[in-house]
């Protein structure tokens, strides 16, 4: 079941009560941002999102927001390496990722075999999984495609 927008805000609420920070609407508008895109997001492209909504708001700010958010787990990156991260809402739903190196198109997928046999192999190494990010890195087939 999809969650409102205000789930995410009652959430981002309750972090915030709960550190005993000051309630900033930055953040909230971050959210807001990747809670309506389908796509995963550059900082530099939440910034200027977040534009539209409030005028004043710097790239600083963005990028601490950002990592706030992260590290609170409403939000989740994904690294491109030297080319730096992008963004995405944490929806609750796990899933994992196939990126284009060439287009930087990113491809989400779930495996039900695959998070099984992740869980054996932890297992066998008498590791306790918590989580676990996947990243497949490679060239996507529009432009294998466009390349032949
Ligand atoms: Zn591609
Ligand atoms: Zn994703």
């Amino acid at each position: 079941m999809p969650k409102k927008f205000e789930d995410y805000k009652e959430k981002l609420k309750e972090i915030v009560k709960s550190k005993g920070l000051k309630y900033s609407t930055q953040r909230e508008e971050i959210l807001k941002v990747l809670y309506n895109s389908k796509e995963h997001l550059t900082s530099e492209e939440i910034y200027n999102e977040v534009k539209k909504i409030n005028r004043n708001i710097g790239l600083a700010t963005v990028y601490r927001a950002l990592a706030f958010l992260e590290e609170q787990g409403l939000i989740n990156s994904i690294s491109f390496g030297s080319e730096g991260k992008k963004y995405e809402l944490n929806r609750g739903k796990h899933h994992d990722h196939m990126i284009c190196i060439n287009c930087n198109k990113i491809i989400e997928f779930f495996d039900e075999e695959l998070e099984k046999l992740q869980k054996e192999i932890a297992e066998k190494h008498g590791f306790k999984l918590i989580a676990h990010e996947l990243n497949m890195y490679g060239i996507c087939k529009e432009c294998q495609d466009k390349k032949s």
